[in-house]
């Protein structure tokens, strides 16, 4: 390594710097493009396995940035939950999806995602009834999705929240349902609406015995909680056409549609002339 100055460092972590600085760099474009609009929401249908009529729409945040392109969630969210701004950008996408939503017909519902640092900021239910006055949107078209390591800690704290958002009649989903450490008991004892299953498992139903019976075994659960159940990541017809057998109420993904900016899901999907 060249002495320049920082030359004895650059020497011994070469990698670690420049991996110190493009986070740098990250965090500084997270928090500019925040304050200049550069976020936006894609949606994705979400349709009944008994008719393919779509009840709602999921929203998922992607940012378009000049130079980067358009980012997906996975390579900012953790980043952005590290340095807390995940809770400004999880109260412009509540708003934003909450503005979107009152303008489609008033039976189809909106699902956000809310990350666990957001969900264990004080004042949550507040923006969410703010969001929700402010666009007009009935409570009972708002979901919202959190995962199982919301559940982890402060159980009261967790509990109280969500009973809170149910009160309104927000409706609440268990997402990415078999991916993390949670126990079932935690099935019943969080007022959960709806579980969705992971796309791991719903990707294997065609091939693999053990995520058959994974699927089956949720679905079963679900309805004998009084739940409904979305399979995530549905790609094929036999896919499909399992988890439909597995009696999983809705599903979610290729298959039926991408996620796809508001004006093409308006035009595609809800637009008079639409199928
Ligand atoms: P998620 O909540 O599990 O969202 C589902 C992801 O699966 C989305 O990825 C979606 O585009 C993708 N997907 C849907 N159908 C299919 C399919 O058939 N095949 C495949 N391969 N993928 C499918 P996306 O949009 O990249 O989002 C990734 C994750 O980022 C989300 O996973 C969620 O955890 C997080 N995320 C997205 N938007 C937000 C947000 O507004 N707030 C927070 N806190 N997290 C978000
Ligand atoms: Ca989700
Ligand atoms: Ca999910
Ligand atoms: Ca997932």
């Amino acid at each position: 390594a060249k002495s320049d100055g920082r030359g004895m460092y650059r020497f011994f972590e070469p990698a670690m710097d420049e991996e110190a600085q493009s986070r740098r760099a990250l965090e500084q474009d997270l928090r500019s493009g925040l304050a200049a609009g550069e976020f936006e929401l894609h949606y994705q249908p979400i349709v009944k396995t008994d008719g393919r009529e779509i009840t709602g729409f999921e929203a998922l945040i992607r940012w378009r940035h000049p130079r980067r392109g358009l980012v997906a969630p996975n390579s900012f969210i953790p980043l952005a939950e590290e340095i807390g701004l995940i809770v400004p950008i999880g109260e412009w996408v509540i708003r934003q999806a909450c503005a979107t939503a009152s303008r489609w017909p008033s039976h189809m519902h909106v699902a956000v995602n809310i990350s666990a640092v957001q969900f264990r900021q004080a004042g949550l239910t507040e923006v969410i009834v703010g969001a929700l006055a402010a666009s007009g949107l009935d409570p009972q078209r708002l979901e919202i999705e959190i995962t199982e390591s919301v559940l982890l800690q402060d159980r009261n704290g967790t509990l109280a929240t969500l009973h809170q958002l149910r009160a309104l009649g927000i409706r609440i989903a268990m997402d990415d349902f078999g991916t993390g450490y949670s126990s079932l008991t935690y099935l019943q004892c969080f007022p959960f609406d709806k579980i969705k299953i992971d796309r791991s498992f719903v990707s294997g139903v065609g091939n693999d015995a053990g995520s058959l019976s994974i699927v089956r075994a949720v679905a079963a659960m679900a309805r004998g909680l009084g739940m409904t159940t979305t399979a995530e990541g549905v790609e094929t017809d036999e896919q499909r056409d399992r988890i439909t057998a597995e009696g999983c109420t809705e599903m979610q993904g290729y298959l039926f549609s991408r996620p796809l900016p508001a004006a093409e899901i308006e035009r595609r999907f809800l637009s008079a002339e639409a199928p």
